[in-house]
């Protein structure tokens, strides 16, 4: 199927004799079989082509997490086009910045945003899709029985991610056909899945988990899904007993954990428990084998490179690891020009087919990160130990990741420093039973008539609801050290046990 179009081909593997196969079971709604999703890929393919979308044409998506969302993904490669998800959180400035960057020739949104979100389209078709995957994307589709897809090569573009900037603005990794397919094919072998698997989706799909790891890898396996709008603990309890696999983040166990439900005989059916995006604490990981007799596999990876490790499939899977570099995937620790030694800290770098072409049209960030011979520079502090396990011991960014989601604290910052009454801020993440960190903003008034109500009001309508921070604290000014730098460690230790 699909031979002239690298991904495609790949996703569709499993189409070809098995049309009647399920894909998707959704609680409440019909099951879609694997012949359902790929002539509905097929049909919004056909109408990106009518709307104008060329190869290597950007196609915007910020809607809710649906079958029709999937099927535009897959539509979108099929025509040639570049997937754009944004998180369906972001605001409408938030929006604007990567329509404008990214200028798309089509941007699909919720229907209840589009007054907000068609203004900042630009010249881009605008169409609209709900949660139940109606709008004027899905209205009156024409069949699409000689569809043929837009011949697409290994080196060319399927999709663009954004991954917040530390400084500045948020960047763009661009993600080729090999990129997607070699690291889906890559995972599904490690992690043993095959037509027989039943993953319960329950991650977003606008981020590289849910989107690439979960989808890429239960459609190059022909597995089935359980398709959750989103995580919700009954819905996967039910599920379980029916179920092989589940792809989480660390807050989808820890909150498993608090349901009574989860026992040995809800989770006997089940084979592999992953977890990554976030660091898993060994606590959780103690908890679950307690609880379930089983050992969640961490392991760990980014949007410019899909995964990187993994814990094994057989063998010792080490908590608070994230286990070995992938086949294919070269991994070393760098410090200072060298490799460290084992048990020795250092910056991770990452090379192989997974690791993207560089940031949408900013070269220079792309020299920064990209080295010319391959290897990427991640940002995350790491280290091996003896048996070559690598753990992620700090994030040089200083990205604070609360529900899985990443909060980079300089766009907070900005966003405090540049309220009326605020001298400065430093944002900071600390332990967060529930979020894995809890974002706080640590401010030093200029003004004393400032009110947490002034900070807030700004906060609440200009960021993301993960953004926000959880916790305001107000102090005479902030630590700093001999070269003026902000301690946020010392900030850190100061407010460790906010959320204990
Ligand atoms: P994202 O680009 O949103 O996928 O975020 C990638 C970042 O999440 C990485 O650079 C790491 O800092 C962090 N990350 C992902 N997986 C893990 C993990 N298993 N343990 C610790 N940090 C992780």
């Amino acid at each position: 199927m699909y031979d002239d179009n690298y991904l495609a081909h790949r996703l569709a593997t499993h189409l070809a004799g098995n049309a009647d196969k399920v894909f998707a079971t959704r609680p409440g709604l019909p099951d879609i079989t694997y012949g359902e999703l790929f002539t509905g890929a097929e049909r919004l393919a056909a109408r990106l082509i009518d709307a104008g979308v060329k190869p290597g044409d950007r196609v915007a998506v910020q809607v809710e997490k649906t079958i029709e969302a999937v099927q535009l993904y897959v539509g979108t490669v099929l025509a040639g086009g570049v997937f754009l998800p944004l998180n369906t959180a972001y605001t409408a400035s938030e929006v604007e910045y990567f329509l404008s960057d990214a200028t798309p020739a089509v941007v699909v949104c919720d229907p209840a945003r589009e007054v907000e979100i068609a203004p900042l389209a630009g010249a881009a078709r605008v169409f609209t899709l709900d949660g139940t995957g109606q709008g004027t994307l899905t209205a009156d589709l024409s069949e699409a029985p000689d569809f043929k897809p837009v011949a697409r090569g290994a080196d060319d573009l399927a999709a663009i991610l954004y991954t917040s900037g530390t400084t500045g603005r948020s960047k763009g990794a661009m993600l080729s056909h090999r990129n997607l397919a070699s690291n889906s094919e890559t995972l599904r072998d490690y992690w043993r899945f095959t037509a027989d698997d039943v993953l319960i989706h329950a991650l977003p799909i606008f981020h590289t988990h849910g989107l690439f790891v979960a989808t890429n890898v239960a459609l190059l396996a022909g597995a089935s899904t359980v398709f959750l709008p989103k995580f919700d603990a009954n819905a996967i309890l039910d599920a379980m007993p029916t179920s092989t696999a589940l792809m989480g983040v660390p807050t989808f166990y820890t909150r498993l954990l608090d349901d009574p439900r989860l026992s040995l005989e809800t989770v006997s059916n089940m084979r592999l428990f992953i977890s990554g995006s976030a660091p898993l604490l060994v606590d959780t990981h103690e908890k679950w084998e307690e609880r379930t007799g089983h050992r969640i596999l961490e392991r760990y990876g980014m949007t410019e490179t899909n995964m990187n490790t993994s814990n094994p499939y057989e063998g010792e899977r080490r908590a608070g690891t994230v286990g070995f570099p992938l086949p294919g995937v070269e991994l070393r620790i760098v410090d200072d020009g060298r490799e460290v030694g084992t048990g020795e800290i250092g910056m991770i770098e990452v090379r192989g087919p997974n690791v993207f072409q560089g940031y949408w049209q900013m070269p220079e960030k792309t020299a920064e990160e990209l080295r010319p011979d391959g290897w990427f520079i991640t940002g995350d502090l790491g280290m091996r130990d003896a048996d070559g396990y690598v753990s992620i011991v700090g994030r040089g960014k200083d990205l604070i990741i609360s529900g899985g989601f990443n909060v980079y604290p300089k766009e907070i910052e900005s966003l405090i420093d540049d309220i009326p009454g605020v001298l400065e801020s430093a944002v900071i993440g600390v332990p967060h039973p529930d979020f894995g960190e809890g974002v706080v903003a640590v401010i030093v008034k200029e003004d004393e008539s400032l009110t947490l109500e002034d900070i807030t009001a700004e906060t609440g309508s200009k960021l993301a609801k993960f953004k926000q921070p959880k916790h305001y604290e107000f102090v005479a000014e902030l630590p700093r050290n001999t070269m003026g730098k902000v301690q946020k460690k010392a900030l850190r230790e100061t407010y460790a046990g906010l959320f204990a």
